[in-house]
């Protein structure tokens, strides 16, 4: 009578390794007390989702706080949703956030000595485990075809009960090895099943690293291992790879928690001990009143390339997305006004577990604070960078003259309280326009926000006073003199307090007057720093602009 080595032998004659030998070849790591291993863990089936960056960045940010690795494995093992160059794509914009491995899989060759990172490559390593498997009684060929499958399944249905190969729904879990060598012999289709000793009826417990004790249905389901193209699933894959790449912390989304039962138990079957699981929340959105899951067909910022499209700086993304991980986060940054998410101390216990809703205005404002705080020089090249692929109407300005583009960009920066206009690169181009001669007169053209109030001949005075008694190259106190001058000659209160006592007497307050000017100039009642515009823009600008409106509204 044949037993279980016969059927190893059979299945799979060409794997001489052992497990033994897999262990001597991947040792444990040589790391520091308390320090972690995490991996991310993408299949290569499109752009990088805005979840799949979470992912990554909380994986990345407790391996590095805690000195150990963070590596990159890419799980192809679905040869059918597998995407040409997605791999590398990946790769890139995880370069893009600096939230690259230390390890792993990259396009130009693996690194590191726990590789293959790519589970295709991995195929002998899997096989030798389940030959083993195969040795102990834990696995099994299945010789189902789809339709004995969903024969089952309507047994189950007429039966109420649940689906899925198990118990005595598992049709060939009980063959005899010799019925077993006996169809393989025969040329009959297999694939491998892990059988599960599970049972529906007990619980199994687990401590979840972010989430606590959780309780479960044990599985009790004799999941598909190797399938019959010849590449494992998900789940036996990643047991094997976490095991052998030595993982101490698999943190992976919560779709995944209700088959940890099963991997424990795998873990279990092998004798190996499991890492520790951080099932991280999946990000949501409010739809029409409603939470659901961020989706990859319905929402453009799913994917993480919207966002760097629209020239978010990254580190926005990231800062915001850590303030979405740990709800203490927003606090820290604002008693230490440290914008560098890297300090700040991230907490698996402070991780909020009701799926974080996906809020535009709160990354537009980490994304103002971030881009208000950095210096010209810094700024300018990314700009420029972003711009040279996503907005040539912009790029071609910064080519144009890149020290007024600079002068331009470095209005009310570096100082205490920096002006928070931007809070994306696509933002600069259509609050700079009026800046540029050419934009400026089409913005003329399609007219000017003056109050109605005003008689033409009034503004018309009015801006040929401004350009003739203005001075340039002066402190804004000192300009500003000038601005009341001729306002006051023109009937506006210089006080508000005198305006507020009198408003008939005049023509307006202060304000008032200077809205002409920055109108006139910007095209806008609202500007930056309308004495800094003015030096930027130059004198000789400056008075034609004021003096062809002024003649255009004598005509
Ligand atoms: N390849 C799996 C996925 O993309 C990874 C899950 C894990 O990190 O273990 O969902």
């Amino acid at each position: 009578m044949a037993d279980y080595n016969d059927l190893a032998e059979l299945l799979f004659p060409d794997v001489k390794e052992t497990i033994d030998d897999l262990e001597k070849k991947y040792p444990p790591r040589n790391l520091v007390e308390g320090a972690q291993v995490t991996r991310f863990a993408p299949s290569p089936t499109g752009f990088l989702h805005t979840g799949s960056l979470f992912t990554a960045l909380i994986g990345h940010t407790i391996a590095k706080q805690s000195g150990g690795v963070f590596y990159f494995r890419l799980e192809d093992t679905d040869t059918k949703r597998t995407i040409e160059g997605s791999g590398k794509d990946l790769v890139d914009q995880l370069a893009v956030f600096g939230v690259s491995a230390d390890e792993g899989w990259f396009p130009e060759g693996d690194k590191g000595n726990y590789g293959p990172y790519r589970q295709s490559e991995r195929k002998q390593i899997y096989r030798t485990v389940i030959k083993e498997l195969i040795r102990r009684g834990r696995a099994y060929p299945d010789f189902c075809t789809p339709e004995d499958l969903e024969a089952i399944r309507k047994v189950q249905e007429a039966n109420k009960a649940l689906p899925g190969y198990y118990g005595k729904y598992a049709r060939d879990r009980n063959l005899t090895v010799d019925e077993q060598i006996e169809r393989i012999n025969a040329g009959t289709p297999w694939v491998i099943r892990y059988k599960s000793n599970g049972d529906h009826d007990k619980k199994t417990k687990f401590v979840d690293a972010i989430r606590g004790e959780i309780e479960l249905q044990d599985n009790d389901i004799d999941m598909v291992i190797l399938k019959s193209d010849g590449l494992p699933t998900y789940h036996f894959a990643h047991v094997c790879d976490d095991h052998f790449m030595h993982t101490t912390l698999i943190t992976r989304g919560e779709e995944w928690i209700p088959s940890t039962p099963a991997h424990l138990d795998m873990f279990r079957a092998l004798g190996w001990k499991a890492p520790k699981y951080a099932h991280l929340p999946v990000i949501m959105k409010l739809d029409h009143g409603n939470k659901r899951k961020l989706s990859k067909r319905k929402d453009a910022e799913a994917a993480v390339s919207y966002f760097l499209e629209a020239g978010y700086p990254p580190e926005g993304l990231l800062t915001y997305l850590m303030s979405i991980a740990n709800s203490n986060f927003e606090e820290w940054m604002i008693a230490t006004k440290d914008y560098d998410y890297h300090h700040f101390k991230f907490s698996m216990k402070k991780m909020s577990l009701d799926g974080a809703l996906f809020d535009m205005d709160k990354l537009n404002y980490f994304s103002k604070e971030l881009l208000a705080k950095e210096n010209v020089e810094s700024l300018e090249p990314k700009v420029k960078e972003w711009a040279s692929v996503h907005s040539l109407v912009l790029f071609e300005k910064i080519n144009r003259d890149e020290s007024y583009f600079k002068k331009i960009l470095n209005i009310e920066r570096e100082r205490k309280n920096p002006r928070k206009d931007y809070a994306k690169y696509s933002d600069i181009e259509p609050l700079t326009r009026f800046f540029y001669a050419d934009e400026y007169a089409k913005l003329v053209e399609q007219g000017l926000p003056f109050n109605e109030r005003y008689e033409k001949a009034f503004l018309a005075s009015l801006l040929k006073d401004f350009a003739s008694s203005l001075p340039f190259g002066v402190d804004e106190p000192t300009w500003f003199a000038s601005v009341k001058d001729v306002a006051t000659k023109h009937g506006y209160a210089i006080s508000n307090k005198d305006y507020k006592e009198n408003p008939d007497a005049f023509v307006g307050n202060i304000s008032d007057a200077a809205e002409v000017l920055r109108v006139a100039l910007t095209c806008s009642t609202q500007s930056p720093n309308l004495h800094e515009v003015i030096e930027i823009l130059g004198k000789e600008e400056v008075e034609k602009r004021l003096l062809s409106l002024a003649s255009s509204f004598e005509k």
